[in-house]
């Protein structure tokens, strides 16, 4: 069944020029012009217009649908320009919006776009979410995602879910009042803040969003139809370098915190909030008895000139980006036997300090866990 009700298309029509440009669609049995005229009639919410959002927004833009709203605060950045192909290179410096905007009028000027140049937080994503009939989740970290989830599912909206991790990606629709689960009958609570690597810590072939993002758009064009089966209650599972699919049965959680039978969650929550508290640095302090000193203090002792052996266990790449002159050893260095003096815990000099140097703590976490593959961990943010 369609999620556009017949009341929705009666002050729908074709014009002469929507007929020519979308024949191929009319032509199919299971579109045909009333098809069309769902579509048109059709409000979809983008969330994020990144890596997943641009080949959904591009393909939903092509495919005719009335209003296509897209929300993302963040400006172009040259490190996006891989996969995320709403924008080129002499994009670099704006906003994602402002491009988004015209590249998909350009597109098709038929579609309005409504523009969200913000984040989607707990005062504002009922109200967003609220004129759409479906949302497209392609946001880049756990609040957006739990907000984007809990609203959907408050407001009876299906929740059409992606996420892709380096050669690997996964979506499923996410409406309970359609059958199935939620995302929290899967994860009821976001990891804690660093646990999981992101997509700059962990990296992503840049086709992959494309594939995940195109087949969120399947889904949305799908249930505004109401052709063929969803992906509700169902997970799909894609490896690109096995180039396999793969599906996994979901169930709803009857004691699901927000689609459960006594529910305990009734109003969007910002994870920001509490995510943001020293919870960032526990993992630091994770191994038991390693002491270990934050960046500040590491530049109070170089600025105070107190001897001190730093010792860069990044990746070459990473040096590159941000290193510290003169003061640092790299692995290579350490290959060769560099390290001056001993080094084992309790043998070096009193008067250094060995710091190792990592990127962040997100990626100190996934060697941790040695980025263990399975189905439902909690990587994000690779859009
Ligand atoms: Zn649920």
């Amino acid at each position: 069944m369609s999620i556009i009700d017949a009341e929705r298309l009666k002050e729908i029509a074709l014009t002469r020029e929507e007929l020519a440009r979308y024949s191929r669609h009319l032509i199919l049995p299971e579109v045909g012009a009333d098809g069309q005229r769902r579509i048109k009639a059709a409000r979809v919410l983008c969330i994020g217009a990144g890596g997943l959002g641009s080949p959904a927004a591009l393909y939903l833009t092509a495919a005719g649908i009335g209003t296509l709203g897209l929300v993302d605060a963040d400006r172009i950045d040259p490190s996006n320009l891989q996969r995320q192909i709403l924008y080129g290179t002499d994009d670099v410096g704006k906003p994602k919006l402002e491009k988004a905007q015209s590249r998909l009028r350009e597109m098709n000027p038929e579609v309005q776009i409504v523009r969200y140049d913000t984040q989607l937080t707990s005062a504002n994503a009922t109200e967003i979410i609220a004129p759409y009939d479906v949302v497209i989740d392609g946001s880049d970290n756990f609040p957006t995602r739990y907000l984007s989830n809990d609203v959907c599912v408050f407001a009876r909206k299906p929740n059409i879910y992606g996420s892709v991790f380096r050669f690997e990606g996964q979506a499923s629709v996410f409406a309970p009042h359609l059958g199935g689960p939620c995302y929290r009958c899967l994860f009821p609570e976001p990891p804690p803040p660093g646990a999981a690597p992101s997509c700059a810590e962990a990296g992503v072939l840049g086709v992959l969003p494309g594939i995940i993002g195109l087949i969120q758009a399947t889904e949305a064009l799908k249930l505004i139809l109401g052709a063929g089966e969803t992906l509700a209650g169902r997970l799909l599972h894609f490896d690109a370098l096995k180039m396999k699919f793969r599906e996994f049965q979901l169930r709803r959680d009857p004691a699901c915190p927000v689609c459960g039978d006594a529910p305990s969650i009734f109003a969007p929550i910002d994870y920001e909030q509490f995510c943001a508290g020293p919870a960032t640095d526990d993992w630091f302090a994770a191994p038991a008895g390693v002491p270990t000193i934050s960046v500040r203090e590491l530049k109070t002792k170089m600025d105070m000139k107190e001897p001190l052996t730093l010792i860069d266990v990044r990746e070459p790449y990473e040096y590159e980006i941000a290193r510290i002159d003169g003061r640092a050893l790299g692995q290579e260095q350490l290959d060769q036997g560099a390290l001056p003096g001993p080094c084992r815990m309790g043998e070096r000099p009193a008067a250094e300090t060995i710091a190792r140097l990592e990127r962040s703590a997100g990626r100190q976490q996934a060697l941790r866990q040695g980025l263990a593959a399975r189905i439902g961990r909690r990587e994000e943010g690779c859009v």
